[in-house]
């Protein structure tokens, strides 16, 4: 039997964290964030608070509401990616970063965008690789409701779909 290999990825190390550790991918120069522990679903990884709100979303905002997109300190949870498969969710009431899938030491947290984005700034290509991935993330208002239900959301994003 032929092993598929995936290219082997190569990091340096950005910044250290309690939980985690941020690292660029030498080749691509894309920043990811790493687990430096073990967590279960439903842990509370870290908590956030709002550092500033904008009108209009970047690719580095979580939406609020309709007209309200906020910058997240620790700036660091800024470098968690997106997954159609995701291990985390940015829980916008409560501030907490919490666990939605077991996650080992080493492994990448990511959420899944559009769990808190209506109609993102910047529509991209996901190759997260999971088998249900979507492959082209633009925001919750563009991904069919039942499959929007499997994944937690925030308050906002439930809103919308359940009007
Ligand atoms: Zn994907």
């Amino acid at each position: 039997m032929i092993n598929e290999q995936k290219p082997i990825k190569h990091y340096t190390s950005i910044s250290t964290h309690e939980i985690g550790e941020i690292k660029q991918d030498t080749s691509s120069g894309a920043k990811a964030f790493f687990s430096k522990k073990n967590f279960a679903v439903g842990d509370i990884i870290a908590v956030f608070e709002i550092k500033e709100i904008l009108a209009d979303p970047t690719y580095l905002t979580i939406q609020l509401s309709e007209k309200k997109h906020i910058h997240i300190t620790p700036e660091f949870l800024q470098y968690t990616n997106h997954s159609c498969n995701p291990n985390v969710f940015f829980d916008t009431e409560s501030k907490q970063l919490i666990c939605v899938k077991h996650i080992v030491v080493g492994d990448e947290f990511c959420f899944f965008y559009p769990s808190a984005e209506w109609d993102m700034a910047q529509a991209f290509e996901c190759n997260c690789s999971s088998s249900d991935c979507l492959k082209i993330i633009k925001g919750a208002k563009y991904i069919d409701r039942n499959i929007l239900s499997k994944y937690q959301l925030t308050s906002f994003i439930q809103s919308k779909i359940n009007v």
